[in-house]
Order: C-alpha cells, then sequence, then structure tokens
C-alpha cells in the first residue's frame, strides 16, 4: 500500500504569473510528531498510511507524493502598514487540493519545507517551537468554531535550523480552504495587471463565494462578501480574547478563516490595548484595535478590485466605499450579540450595551481574568452563591454592584437558572490555549523531546466548552511567575 493523495490543482492551473513551480527539500531524518487523525479521516486521507515512514517523508517534503504539483503561491502585503509589492510563499509549498467529506476544497500546503523563489533571505524553514504552536492553536480554534487553517500533522526533520541558536527544524501540513490573501489581490494590482486581478476573482468567486457567480454585479458582491466573512472573523476573535498579532493585508485570508498563527495569543486578564507581539511597538494589532485593521485591510482589497467595478472611476470609488461602509455595522451588530450570548441574555433592551459596557470596563480595571470571568458567570447564571465569577476582581465588590443589574436583567427573561447556565456554557469556553501553557509544552518537546504534554494539551483543548475535571488546572491564569508577556514572529 502507498499513500495515496487524490489531489486536484487548480490553483497550478491558473496562468504562470500567479505561482513558482517548485518542490520542498529533502530532509534527512523526518519523523512524524502527531497526525490529526480525524482531520485525515476527514479529508479523505489514509491515516494508518500517514503514520508509515512513507508518510512520515511525504509531510516533511523528502517525498513528492504522486498527483501533486507543487507550487510556491505569489502575494504582495502590506506588512504593519508598509506595502511590499512581492512576499509571497517565502516557505510554504501547496502540494495541491483535496476534496473532502463534505465537498469542499482544501488546500495541502508544507510549511517549513525549504526554499523558494520567495524565500528573500529566508532559509524557508520553520523551527519546532512555532510548529508546535500554530498546530496547537490553531486546533484550538477550530475547536471553539472559529473559521480558521487546520493543522493535520507535525513533523521534525532531523535537521538544525538556526535562529538565534540552533533548534529542531520541523514542518506543519498545513490545510486551508484556500491560501488567497488579501496580498494575493495586491501581488497583480500593484502590477496594474487587471486581467490576472480578473482571473483571481474569478477564481475566488468559484471557489469560495460560488453563490455569487449569479449576481448582477459579482465583483460588488465579493467585496461585500468577503467584508461580512471579516467581520465575522474579527467578532469572533474578540468574543474569546485572541490576539493575532500580526494583521498584515498577505495574512488576511479571502476565505475568511484565521491564517498564520506567528505570534499570536489569547489574553489572560482582560486589557483592551493588549499587546504581545514582539515587533507590535505601535499597538497597530492590539486586540480592541483588530477590527479597525480588519476593515483598513479588506480597503487595501477594494482598491484591488476598482478596475473590475467599471470604466466611470469615481463611481466605483463611491461604490467600494459604500460596500466598506458596511463593516463598523456588521461588526457590532454581531459583537453585541455574541456579548449578550456570552452574558446570558436571550433576549435585546435598551440598556443592555452599556450593561455590558460596564462589566468590561469593571474587568479592564480590576484585571479579571476574561475566559474565567464568563465562564464564572454562568457558574453564577445558574447558582446565585456560586463566587468564581466575583473571584476575578481584584476589588471584588466593584463585580457585586454590576451582578446586582444583571441580576435584575436576566430576572426579565422566562428562561431557568439552568438553561441560562447551559446556554452561557456552550459560549463561554473554560479552556484556551493559554500563553504559559504552549511555551511549557514547547519547551519540554524541545529541551526534552518530550511530547506527552503536548499531546495533552491539545487533548484538553479539543473541547473547550466541556468541564474536564482531572484537567482543571488548564483552565488557570498563569502565576505571576509564568506570565508570557512577550511572542515572537515564529519563523
Ligand atoms: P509572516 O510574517 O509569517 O506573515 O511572513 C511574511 C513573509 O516572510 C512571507 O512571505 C513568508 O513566506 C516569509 N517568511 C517568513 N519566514 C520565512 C523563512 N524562514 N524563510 C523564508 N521566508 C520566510
Ligand atoms: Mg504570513
Ligand atoms: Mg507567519
Amino acid at each position: 500500500m502507498t499513500v495515496h493523495f487524490p489531489f486536484q490543482n487548480t490553483y497550478a492551473a491558473l496562468p504562470d504569473n500567479f505561482f513558482a513551480r517548485v518542490a520542498p527539500t529533502p530532509v534527512s531524518a523526518p519523523r512524524l510528531i502527531k497526525l490529526n487523525r480525524p482531520l485525515a479521516v476527514q479529508l479523505g486521507l489514509d491515516p494508518d498510511l500517514l503514520e508509515t515512514p512513507e508518510g512520515a517523508e511525504i509531510l516533511a517534503g523528502k517525498t513528492v507524493p504522486s498527483g501533486a504539483d507543487p507550487i510556491a503561491m505569489a502575494y504582495a502585503g502590506h506588512q504593519f502598514g508598509n506595502f511590499v509589492p512581492q512576499l509571497g510563499d517565502g516557505r510554504a509549498i501547496l502540494l495541491g487540493e483535496v476534496i473532502d467529506k463534505n465537498g469542499l476544497r482544501r488546500d495541502i500546503q508544507l510549511k517549513g519545507s525549504g526554499p523558494t523563489p520567495f524565500s528573500r533571505r529566508g532559509d524557508g524553514r520553520a523551527a519546532l517551537g512555532p510548529v508546535l504552536r500554530e498546530y496547537i492553536v490553531s486546533e484550538a480554534m477550530f475547536a471553539l468554531g472559529i473559521p480558521t487553517t487546520r493543522s493535520l500533522a507535525a513533523v521534525v526533520t532531523g535537521e538544525q535550523v538556526f535562529r538565534e541558536t540552533a533548534l529542531p527544524g520541523a514542518v506543519l501540513t498545513r490545510v486551508a480552504s484556500s491560501h488567497i490573501r488579501v496580498g494575493t489581490f495586491q501581488f497583480f494590482a500593484a502590477r496594474r495587471d487587471t486581467e490576472a486581478v480578473r482571473r483571481l476573482a474569478d477564481h475566488v468567486i468559484a471557489r469560495h463565494y460560488p453563490e455569487l457567480s449569479k449576481a448582477e454585479r459579482p465583483y460588488h458582491a465579493l467585496l461585500a462578501g468577503i467584508v461580512a466573512r471579516q467581520a465575522n472573523l474579527v467578532t469572533r476573535w474578540l468574543l474569546v480574547g485572541f490576539i493575532h498579532g500580526v494583521m498584515n493585508t498577505d495574512n488576511s485570508s479571502i476565505s475568511g478563516e484565521t491564517i498564520d498563527y506567528g505570534p499570536c495569543a489569547f489574553m489572560d486578564a482582560y486589557n483592551p490595548s493588549q499587546v504581545f507581539s514582539s515587533i507590535d511597538e505601535m499597538g497597530r494589532y492590539a486586540y480592541a484595535n483588530q477590527p479597525r485593521i480588519a476593515q483598513w485591510n479588506v480597503t487595501r482589497l477594494a482598491e484591488c478590485l476598482l478596475p473590475l467595478f467599471g470604466d466611470d472611476g469615481d463611481k466605483a470609488v463611491a461604490e467600494a466605499q459604500e460596500i466598506i461602509g458596511a463593516f463598523p455595522e456588521l461588526f457590532s451588530t454581531a459583537y453585541q450579540a455574541g456579548l449578550r450570548q456570552k452574558v446570558g441574555l436571550f433576549t435585546e433592551r435598551d440598556g443592555d450595551e452599556a450593561l455590558i459596557q460596564d462589566l468590561l470596563d469593571a474587568m479592564a480595571k480590576n484585571q479579571a481574568d476574561f475566559t474565567l470571568t464568563f465562564r464564572k458567570l454562568g457558574d453564577a447564571a445558574g447558582d446565585p452563591a456560586a463566587d468564581d465569577a466575583r473571584a476575578q476582581f481584584m476589588d471584588p465588590a466593584a463585580f457585586d454592584e454590576w451582578a446586582n443589574r444583571w441580576h435584575a436583567r436576566t430576572a426579565l427573561e422566562p428562561q431557568s437558572a439552568a438553561e441560562r447556565q447551559a446556554a452561557m456554557h456552550a459560549v463561554n469556553p473554560i479552556f484556551i490555549p493559554r500563553n504559559h501553557r504552549v511555551e511549557a509544552v514547547i519547551q519540554a518537546a524541545v529541551n526534552d523531546d518530550n511530547y506527552a504534554p503536548f499531546e495533552e494539551l491539545v487533548k484538553v483543548l479539543a473541547k473547550p466548552f466541556e468541564d474536564q475535571p482531572e484537567y482543571a488546572a488548564y483552565a488557570d491564569p498563569p502565576l505571576p511567575d509564568q506570565r508570557v508577556l512577550q511572542t515572537f514572529c515564529g519563523t
């Protein structure tokens, strides 16, 4: 038996300037660290075969499976607001696409599999730490129900990569509904290649927005669709305390999935201006700035699409502005609805927004843990004597005052305490990939070749909404000396 991927290669069939054909660089001693067996099955792949030595060679880029047409995709992007006309897959290679069990087309990409024509000064490699980090956090996001790229496998290559020190090299197999980014459009728009922009837009409509192909103005509808998906995505991030950390336009997916888990992190204590990334010195990608940045990114996309909006330039700009102008409302409506669910409100009333904002303000002032406050508020909804939410506040009296107003508000609704608690627990996770846990798991793997902590963390995070009493400690925020203050653009 040999490993078989039923590849299709629709992106590789696009014109030559969309990508560079390049094979992964063979590595010396691939070893499978983790295979995501349920995902393999969902992709129609045989997990047992992927776990054979031949499977590990494929997942490490040592063997190119039959039917693959490996390419590095071309893209540009605004990095921290500065336009770079050529980025591209510098250390990632798309093997091809497979159709999953739901009939959806999914990219299979190796990340860290060697240099490509887009590597610039990079080595095309990935270190083990960032690979494990992406595996953990992307799969946690999936379990939280947030659109995201997935992780099919992590392998170590048997080779070292050199960052500040020598580190074990690794390859992540990333699965995405596509790897097309805002920056992919920018690559062609910057070259004034309108035909390529049109070709890409048509590919995106067919692939991600097929319902729009019959729209009267499909490119306008496409922009509106992407605006809606980005507004939804950033809403979902905020509602779980996720900070992406590097929302450059090349890390902004056209399909609306979270992509690029470099310096990302979940916050512990609620702080709207929280930043973890060491290189985000100005706080451009701070927690509460994310909606504004998502809107900025889709505005850059709109600029690329303008030539497809018709010959009247002024009219095209006005139309694009109107579509982009919907973003703040789309975001705030979804965000407020999500917050109402988080505090257990089944209906919408005047004053709800202020009530919830007062909770958030008190949380910020009292360094309350974001995840635990909402989760334990669910317990308090079920049993007013449960005081773990209160305990999150430096000054618990600040919570008491708010909780009185909250109880008065929830009393206006007919739902039982148990119903309210169940509804809240279904949206407020108990387990998130806390930074200190992710770091500890990486240290054990890198320093001691011990993957048991990684396995356990991945297992706990697969059920983020379920109390798992035997793993209760995973819900705890870091002790002061465990706090991780900075994350680094994993390379
Ligand atoms: P990122 O900041 O992860 O979004 O990456 C920005 C750009 O740098 C992309 O074009 C990546 O392909 C490229 N890049 C990042 N790390 C490496 C590396 N180790 N080797 C080559 N290219 C890289
Ligand atoms: Mg990136
Ligand atoms: Mg990255």
